[in-house]
């Protein structure tokens, strides 16, 4: 038999909240067993059953400045007025352990990924296996019903993640990959092929 070598993919997906995000990445966590995802730290509070260390870490403004300065961020941004911020661990452990890392952020922290990882030699595991895709509702109109029957947050909150939902929209092409989320299943579909297909791409890439 051949010996594959283990090759992880840092798999980024952006999508404005309401998007179905959280739903397609459950989907890929619980198909694909050797993925993990990547806990992020957030200074915002945590909503009707989330849990902390499994969602996210939620800290206070100061310990999440503690890290800043700690470095133990990979990349770090500001939504909706709470800071999020990616643990340079999570990622380092996942690889480590040759497994692919899940990584849920927006398009600012995204394209900070890039950005670092542009500065990698081409070789490096982490800019290899790096793979990004937007995950877009249908339309605005689509993104407010649904945010209102999630009925998770208020309005004035919805308003004002509807605006930041516009200003991602248009940021899409700075993605691989597009997914106009219509029909949850096609769109696990596509996401699912996206990992599938980006982990032959890294067979081929062989030094
Ligand atoms: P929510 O508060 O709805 O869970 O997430 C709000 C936004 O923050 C989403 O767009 C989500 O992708 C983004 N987000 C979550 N974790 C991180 C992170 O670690 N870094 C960055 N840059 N964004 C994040």
């Amino acid at each position: 038999m051949i010996e594959l070598p283990v090759r992880s993919l840092l798999v980024v997906v952006s999508a404005p909240s309401g998007g179905g995000k959280t739903t397609l990445c459950e989907r890929l966590l619980a198909e694909f067993h050797q993925m993990v995802y990547s806990v992020s730290c957030t200074t915002r509070a945590p909503r009707d059953g989330e849990i902390d260390g499994t969602d996210y870490y939620f800290i206070s403004e100061e310990e999440f400045e503690r890290r800043v300065q700690n470095d133990e961020f990979v990349e770090h941004a500001t939504v909706h007025g709470h800071r999020y911020g990616t643990l340079r661990r999570f990622i380092e452990r996942g690889f480590a352990s040759g497994r692919d890392v899940l990584m849920d952020i927006d398009v600012q922290g995204a394209s900070q990924i890039r950005e670092k990882l542009s500065t990698l030699p081409a070789s490096d595991a982490l800019r290899r296996g790096f793979v990004d895709a937007f995950i877009a509702p249908p339309s605005i109109e689509v993104l407010r019903k649904r945010l209102h029957l999630r009925g998770k947050d208020a309005d004035a909150v919805i308003e004002r993640r509807l605006q930041q939902a516009e200003n991602e929209m248009r940021r899409w092409r700075e993605y691989k990959y597009l997914i106009v989320n219509d029909r949850l299943d096609a769109s696990y579909d596509a996401l699912r092929s996206i990992v599938v297909a980006e982990h032959h791409r890294l067979l081929k890439n062989e030094d």
